[in-house]
């Protein structure tokens, strides 16, 4: 089985460790990314090999820029392969070349199954008899899934006002289900108990590194659907910030490897967050390098209720880094944002709605350029969120 992954490094000191043996944080606390040994991959693989697959395989299509995996070995649901839609109607009169990624229609209605797909894999691969994370919903209905695809037995805390459809998925999928009286950070505290104490293998956001190798597909992906070109600006509703992360990662691997033009910008990445739990926003506009805690975050769109993102100063460097930007919309404005484009046929998680004002907000501010291409990432399906309608 030919891997092209060598190790993991830190994303904030660069201590390397080997990928071959369960990892979690780094030492210093900080976050492991997977490395690649991309020039010999560049020498070996032409990305033609890989628009030649057709889209059957979903993300594993990339597989040569994933863990090295025997075919059998994936444990899949089908995620990937999801549509670049184009929705000219609100691009600033076509002055904006305008995209929606529909995410909604991945395995349990969210991009969390990229995340969950190679995950789980890896954790299988890996020898973990028991997964356990922390979760504002969708990440759990996702890793209870694919952890029975797998066989493998699934832990899952959750927030007791987390939406309620996710709590039923849990179980329905035949995972554990913890409620906690609080919210994710409270939920991630019972599970560290947990891995301490029984060995569980800890999923949670970030203290693995393969649930970022998964999400890292959707930049692949917008990529290849844009004819192997970056677009100039994603708006992505940013909670943990694994999307965002991913993101930046792809496209600077394809860079690396010439798949996309080596002198093309890294788009501008926008991280959109719920006005009720905003903490990269604060952090942004304060011109801060860490997030803070978000004291009493509250807000419909559940998977942006993270208050204590693991990842906030990774993000916030990403965020300077690609010259982007961090905005907040309150909960009414994604309210009707979601009948908007429902109206439009486009039936989104609040995540994704809150895009659309956000999009609108840049156009104003002129922050937006005549002839840019713009992808708005829409996260999951409004399906998942049966209490909003
Ligand atoms: C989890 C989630 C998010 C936030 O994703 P992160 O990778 O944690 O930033 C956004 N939208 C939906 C629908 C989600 O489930
Ligand atoms: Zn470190």
């Amino acid at each position: 089985m030919i891997t092209y992954l060598t190790h993991l490094a830190c994303a904030a000191c660069d201590q390397t460790y080997p990928a071959d043996e369960p990892q979690h944080l780094c030492t210093c606390g900080g976050i492991l990314l997977a490395q690649y040994d991309l020039p010999r991959l560049a020498r070996e693989v032409p990305r033609e090999r890989i628009s030649a697959r057709g889209w059957n395989d979903g993300l594993w299509r990339y597989a040569e820029l994933l863990p090295g995996v025997p075919p059998e070995r994936r444990v899949t649901l089908g995620e990937g392969a999801t549509p670049l839609l184009a929705v000219p109607q609100w691009g600033m009169e076509g002055q904006v070349e305008l995209w929606l990624k529909d995410e909604g229609l991945n395995p349990t209605g969210s991009f969390k199954a990229r995340g969950a797909a190679v995950g789980v894999t890896m954790a299988r691969q890996l020898g973990a008899t028991h997964i356990a994370l922390p979760t504002a919903g969708n990440a759990g209905a996702a890793w209870a899934a694919y952890g029975a695809r797998a066989g493998l037995p699934v832990i899952v805390a959750m927030p007791r006002d987390a939406p309620a459809i996710t709590q039923h998925e849990v179980q329905l999928y035949g995972a554990r289900l913890h409620l906690v009286d609080g919210l994710i950070s409270d939920a991630g505290a019972w599970v560290a108990q947990g891995v301490r104490s029984d060995g569980w293998y800890d999923a949670s956001t970030f203290k693995e590194p393969y649930r970022l190798e998964g999400k890292k597909t959707l930049g692949l992906e917008i990529a290849e659907q844009l004819g192997w070109t970056m677009p100039d600006v994603i708006l992505y509703p940013t909670g943990g910030g694994v999307g965002l992360i991913g993101l930046w990662k792809a496209f600077q691997e394809l860079r690396t490897l010439g798949w996309v033009p080596a002198d093309q910008p890294l788009p501008r990445l926008v991280a959109v967050q719920a006005a009720g739990c905003a903490p990269v926003v604060r952090a942004w506009e304060a011109g801060a390098d860490a997030t803070a805690f978000w004291e009493g975050a509250a807000t419909i769109a559940a998977g942006l209720r993270v208050p204590g993102p693991l990842a906030g100063a990774l993000m916030l460097r990403i965020l300077r880094e690609t010259n982007g930007t961090a905005l907040a919309i309150d909960d009414a404005t994604i309210h009707t944002a979601m009948q908007e484009c429902a109206r439009a046929g486009l039936w989104l998680s609040p995540e994704g709605a809150a895009l659309l004002p956000a999009l609108r907000t840049l156009i104003a501010q002129d922050w937006l350029h005549p002839g840019e291409r713009v992808v708005l990432l829409n996260t999951g399906s409004g399906l998942v969120y049966p209490d909003l309608v």
